[in-house]
Parts: C-alpha cells; sequence; structure tokens
C-alpha cells in the first residue's frame, strides 16, 4: 500500500491532490471466478478480502447490486463491541473487536475506530441480573466487562438523568470501555481497497438474479444482471436479501426481514462521549465525530424490503432519548433512514455451509452485524477456502435450526444495534 505512503500523499499535494487514481477498478465481469460473493457491503468485502490474504485465493469476484457499502453496511449506528452472552458468540464478537484494533493499520485505511465505551443501562431488578450475569459471563471469556452501580454510570456518563424519580430509574450499567465506535463508509471502502489490490474484482450495479447449479446440484454460478458468471463457489452475503438469495438455490431460512430506522440530530458541540443504551426504554445513542447524536432502538414491526420505516417508531425513540436526557429535548432531528435487517429467531447469524455443494451463507445478523464484520469475514473466508466451518463460525451453522442448538442472543442484541 505504498500509493497512500505518506511520501505519495506529499507528491499529490503539488498537484492539489487532482491525480489520485481511483481506489479501486471498476472491471467488467469474466466469464468464471473460484469464488463469486454476492453482495458488496462490509461482510462481503471482508470475506474476499481475506479469502485473498489469508487463503491465496484472489480469483475472486463481489457481485453487488447497487453500490459499495449502500446496504445496512453504510445505514448502520456504526455501534461496535463484543459483551455477548454466550461462549459461542463472545469468540465471534471478541475476535471481531480483536481484528477492528488493528484494522485501519491492516488496511492502511483510517476506519476510525473510536473506543469510546459501552454502557448498557438496567431499569428493573430483572434487567440488573441479567445485566450483572453478562458482565461475569464475559470476564470469563476475556471481554473487558465490568458492572457499574449508578453513581458509577453518572461517573462515565454525567448528561444522563440518573434520577431515582425517573419512571425507570437507572439502577446500573454494564460498561464495555473497548466497545465505541467506528466509520461504517471507511469500513466498506478500505475492504474494498485493499481487496482490489489483491486482485478481487468488484462489480456493482450487479444485480444476482438466479443460482445456477449443475446436475448434481453443485453449484455452477449465478445469472447477473450482465450476465451469467461462473464460479466454483458462491457466498450469499445479501443481509435483508438472503432469504431472497437463498430461495434462488430452493433454500428456506429461519429468517425475517424488517426495515430497522436511525435519524440524526443537529450537530452540536461535543457532550457525549461515551455509547449508551437502554433496552428497557429502548433507544441507544452516541455522538459522531461532527457532533450530531445518531439515535437508533428497534426494528418495524413488519416485514418489508422497502428501506423506509413509520413515524411512530421514531417517535418513541426520541421520546425514550428525552427521558433519559431531558438536555437533549430541545435538539432538531436533520435525517432519518432505514435499512432491511435480516432477523432469526434465537438473534445470531447464520454464517457456514447450505446442503446445495458449493454454496454457502453468511446473513442473519439482523440489527447487530457491522461489529461483526471483520470477524464475519475471516471466518467466512475460511469456510469457503476450506469447505469446512472456522471453529468460531462451526456453532453458528444452519443446521441448528434442526438440531435445536440454538444461541438466544436476544438479551445482548436487546435494542437493536
Ligand atoms: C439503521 C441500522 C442501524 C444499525 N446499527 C448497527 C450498529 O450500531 N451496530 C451493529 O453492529 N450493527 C448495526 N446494524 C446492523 C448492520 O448494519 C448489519 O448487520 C451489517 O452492516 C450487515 O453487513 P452486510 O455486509 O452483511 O450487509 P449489507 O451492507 O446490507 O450488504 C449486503 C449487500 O448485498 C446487496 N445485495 C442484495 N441482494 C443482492 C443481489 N441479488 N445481487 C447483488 N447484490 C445484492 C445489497 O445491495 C447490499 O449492498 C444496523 C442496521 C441498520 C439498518
Amino acid at each position: 500500500m505504498t500509493r497512500y505512503s505518506i511520501w505519495s500523499l506529499a507528491r499529490n499535494a503539488l498537484s492539489h491532490h487532482a491525480d489520485w487514481p481511483r481506489q479501486w477498478r471498476s472491471p467488467a465481469p469474466r466469464p468464471a471466478y473460484d469464488v463469486v460473493i454476492v453482495g458488496g457491503g462490509g461482510h462481503g468485502l471482508a470475506t474476499a478480502y481475506y479469502l485473498a490474504k489469508e487463503h491465496g485465493i484472489a480469483n475472486v469476484a463481489v457481485l453487488e447490486k447497487g453500490w459499495l457499502g449502500g446496504g445496512n453496511t453504510g445505514r448502520n449506528t456504526t455501534i461496535v463491541r463484543s459483551n455477548y452472552l454466550w461462549d459461542e458468540s463472545a469468540a465471534l464478537y471478541e475476535l471481531s473487536l480483536k481484528l477492528w484494533e488493528g484494522l485501519s493499520k491492516d488496511l492502511n485505511y483510517n476506519v476510525m475506530l473510536s473506543q469510546r465505551g459501552v454502557l448498557n443501562l438496567a431499569h428493573s431488578l430483572g434487567d440488573v441480573r441479567a445485566g450483572r450475569r453478562r458482565a461475569e459471563a464475559n470476564r470469563l471469556n476475556g471481554i473487558d466487562s465490568v458492572w457499574l452501580e449508578p453513581e458509577g454510570v453518572k461517573k462515565v456518563c454525567p448528561p444522563l438523568n440518573t434520577s431515582a424519580s425517573l419512571r425507570y430509574p437507572v439502577l446500573g450499567s454494564t460498561w464495555q470501555p473497548r466497545g465505541g465506535t467506528a466509520r461504517h463508509d471507511a469500513v466498506a471502502w478500505g475492504y474494498a481497497r485493499a481487496a482490489d489490490a489483491r486482485g478481487v474484482d468488484i462489480i456493482q450495479t450487479c444485480e444476482v438474479t438466479g443460482i445456477r447449479r449443475d446436475p448434481d446440484g453443485r453449484v455452477a454460478g449465478v445469472e447477473t444482471t450482465q450476465g451469467f458468471i461462473g464460479a466454483g463457489k458462491v457466498g450469499i452475503v445479501a443481509a435483508g436479501h438472503t432469504s431472497v438469495l437463498a430461495a434462488m438455490a430452493d433454500i428456506r431460512l429461519p429468517i425475517q426481514s424488517h426495515p430497522l430506522q436511525a435519524l440524526v440530530s443537529e450537530p452540536i458541540k461535543p457532550v457525549l462521549d461515551c455509547v449508551v443504551m437502554s433496552g428497557a426504554i429502548h433507544v441507544y445513542v452516541s455522538q459522531s465525530d461532527k457532533g450530531e447524536l445518531v439515535i437508533g432502538a428497534g426494528i418495524d414491526g413488519y416485514n418489508s424490503y422497502a428501506q423506509r420505516g413509520s413515524v411512530h417508531v421514531l417517535e418513541h425513540q426520541t421520546a425514550a432519548l428525552c427521558e433519559l436526557f431531558p438536555v437533549f429535548a430541545r435538539l432538531r432531528m436533520m435525517r432519518t433512514w432505514a435499512g432491511i435487517v435480516d432477523v432469526c429467531p434465537d438473534a445470531s447469524p447464520i454464517l457456514g455451509k447450505t446442503p446445495v455443494p458449493g454454496l454457502f451463507i453468511n446473513g442473519g445478523w439482523g440489527t447487530g452485524g457491522f461489529k461483526a464484520t471483520p470477524g464475519s469475514g475471516y471466518v467466512f473466508a475460511h469456510t469457503i477456502a476450506r469447505d469446512e466451518p472456522h471453529p468460531v463460525a462451526a456453532p453458528f451453522a444452519l443446521e441448528r435450526f434442526t438440531t435445536g442448538a440454538l444461541i438466544d442472543e436476544h438479551g445482548a442484541a436487546a435494542v437493536a444495534h
């Protein structure tokens, strides 16, 4: 990546930075690839990058129906943490967090990871018990999670209303100091640039419309809006459209697609230097580097692919925000948007092989997959390259819905983030 060294920065300054080459190519699709990844979000791009970097498989195409990172990767509220309850999830999300911690250097691209800490507030005895249990379980898994009493919470987050007279007073909180936020676009662009540099073809405005199989049932390639593209292996990494893609290979998934909305306020001076989430009052908030409050909460209740949601969901989350932070009550909201999230019954992802040889799935991340982007790509690349699940990915196989070995993370996923 000497293209982006301090010397090339200085050299390009002489021409007012007008002559930088494009960060990745836009090639026409080749007739066939070793691996085709469907979906140019963070997870798909990370998968392609690790296929090339860790497994020497660079004859790879990432096919994206729209533009890079235009799905949930570019629509999420960028919260990163690893404080999930069960050992299987802790392993997956902590692997991701460790990769996040070295990602800017690895990609030579500033993904603006900001480890400002994450609070998960407790407002009832049930919340307190679940939070304490989760913090202890996290510590057994080597994750930096602690339990804070209300005074400790107030110290970490002074603008938060911790008055005992609140409708649902703050009774404590889990606190993960290594959690925080990252710049979503930069993650997509960083992986894209690094994958392209290793020979991966990134093909935008190329929608997959069918999955072709050999007479013996094995994957042969994909039908697309730019013609047929042959592939020895195909990875579906399409978030809200995972079940649509799987249906093209006659696979029914236990996934429901819902809109998930978020909104940002007008920018204000720095006031909130951690991430605050409340599952019970149901809102979460952080402050972006531009000063906007970034606010989210839960999914819209109905299934949809429309990438927009209902006003009452936004009303609810802004009311919850004002309850926790009365000081924000007079802020104006600037923008709202939605993504389509792929929700599994146990709030855990599906990672691994499918009944169709050569076809792999990385989906079902629902409302919380951004934080997993590096780890997801890492273990999925291993799974595709070796044709067997990475040990960290193995518990997340599709078979868990028939064996019953579910990984119920509804508590840790709680308020959607
Ligand atoms: C409002 C909102 C807030 C969120 N907040 C957080 C958060 O704070 N923290 C967190 O960890 N997670 C969060 N998430 C979840 C997170 O965004 C996702 O889990 C994650 O980004 C999924 O990444 P991806 O690469 O799998 O999906 P995407 O980025 O959606 O990429 C999938 C791509 O597949 C493409 N595609 C679909 N069908 C086809 C086809 N037929 N052919 C070709 N391409 C196709 C789509 O266009 C899309 O670009 C949030 C999500 C939303 C919507």
